[in-house]
């Protein structure tokens, strides 16, 4: 049996633990929704009312060159490179992470048109998250193409020659099962087929080499496990080998080669610069790269091999805390127990009560999230969802998320009526 004070035992000698300091948490609460939505660094309010106070109360017009407003989504995104494994020049920060998925969906399926107009079929994941698929639905659509979606264990078998592109989610939010990113992509160029893989539950969660996996395209979220703040600009990287090969759809003034020349013709910019739209959220955008720094800081003391062994660490120790104490009460993991293929957060499943449960541990301080059952994914059940961002969770706290979950089911808490109210937003 694991202790409280073995969990206090393996905080104390936490190399990573010093950067808990980092982030304002209240006092007591345990946040397992980092999944959702990042906690927010220490440092956010100062940078952010700088920009407002200084750079736009002050500079005005100015600030775009001289506090580096203009360069700011390649700054950002030259951050992002260095957790997803890109090169400076990369990645931009920008839009939402739908907004990008179009953007770059289409440019594949337009690269695999030129390539072999024959192929007519995008297959993605069943379970994937709905809004990858429902941009996916609308391009296919536009295209005259086909959406297939499959099963996880279907994936290998569907690489078939009428395949153009294959997109997936890395870490798949419901379950926390990922990928390995990496055999996936070779067997799909293998096939001929070009690949889109969402980094939304990757990025700043696990270690991800884009370049080592030979991935085609990518983009993920800012306000996950970047702590970029609510609504907080994603981000897009396109390969090398195809940034300049295509035009991508939202071909506005900021993707532009010269858009202070302000000429009525459409000339991309190279690179990735090509994927941004028009005028960006400077203050939105401001956050995240407060959020990046703060990620950043873990670099000294071993960066994403150091939190991946944290995080590995923590979920392992949660699964083996809801075993001992939580028996009986008809919880079952979703989430795998390989570590090759598990993200950063725990899912169980319950018949009944997910819900009410989720909602009674929130009453106790200990977020986490609730999804509903999804028929399609063969799961029992609908589903508590614990993220573990390792900058900012200790073993203590999932020791004592534990033990709320032990009581709230022991008690029957979840039983109130209270804690059976729906929200719009679960
Ligand atoms: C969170 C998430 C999104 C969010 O998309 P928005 O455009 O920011 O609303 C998209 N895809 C996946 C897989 C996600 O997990």
């Amino acid at each position: 049996m694991t202790t409280l004070h073995d969990c206090r035992a393996l905080d104390a000698q936490d190399p990573l633990r010093s950067l808990r300091s980092l982030f304002t948490i209240d006092q007591g609460l345990i946040y397992l929704d980092g999944n959702s939505l990042g906690v927010m660094p220490a440092a956010t309010p100062a940078r952010v009312a700088k920009a407002v106070t200084e750079e736009w109360g002050q500079g005005l017009i100015r600030s775009w060159n001289s506090a580096g407003w203009f360069t700011l989504p390649q700054r950002a995104g030259d951050k992002i490179a260095r957790i997803v494994g890109a090169q400076p020049e990369e990645v931009v920060a920008t839009d939402s992470t739908s907004v990008n998925l179009y953007k770059v969906l289409h440019a594949a399926l337009a690269i695999a048109a030129a390539r072999d107009g024959s192929r007519k079929v995008v297959v993605s994941e069943r379970t994937n998250f709905p809004t990858d698929l429902y941009i996916a639905q609308g391009l296919c659509k536009e295209r005259g193409l086909t959406l297939r979606l499959v099963d996880a264990d279907e994936i290998s078998s569907a690489l078939q020659s009428d395949v153009a592109v294959l997109m997936l989610t890395h870490v798949n939010y419901r379950t926390g099962a990922m990928h390995d990113m990496k055999a996936i992509t070779s067997a799909a160029h293998a096939a001929g087929i070009l690949t889109v893989w969402d980094l939304a539950h990757s990025a700043g969660a696990v270690p991800v080499d884009l370049h080592e996996a030979d991935a085609d395209f990518a983009i993920g979220c800012g306000y996950k496990y970047l702590n970029g703040g609510p609504g907080a600009p994603a981000f897009a990287w396109v390969h090398p080998r195809h940034v300049d090969s295509f035009e991508q759809p939202l071909s506005g003034w900021w993707g532009h080669a010269a858009p202070f020349e302000f000429t009525p013709g459409y000339r991309p910019a190279s690179g990735i610069s090509r994927y941004l739209c028009g005028t960006q959220p400077i203050l939105s955008m401001t956050a995240l790269d407060c959020g990046l720094d703060t990620l950043l800081a873990a670099e000294p003391m071993g960066g994403m091999a150091a939190l991946r062994t944290k995080s590995l660490a923590l979920t392992d120790l949660f699964i083996k805390l809801v075993e001992e104490r939580c028996a009986g009460h008809g919880l079952s993991l979703v989430t795998p127990r390989d570590h090759a293929h598990r993200g950063s957060q725990v899912c169980i499943s319950r018949e009944d009560g997910a819900f009410a449960i989720v909602q009674a541990l929130i009453a106790r301080g200990v977020i986490g999230d609730y999804r509903a059952a999804d028929t399609a994914s063969g799961i029992k059940g609908d589903i508590l969802r614990f993220g573990f961002t390792p900058l900012y969770i200790g073993y203590e706290d999932t020791w004592h998320a534990v033990e709320h979950l032990r009581q709230v089911l022991v008690e029957r808490e979840w039983e109130r009526p209270e804690f059976n109210q729906r929200n719009a937003v679960t």
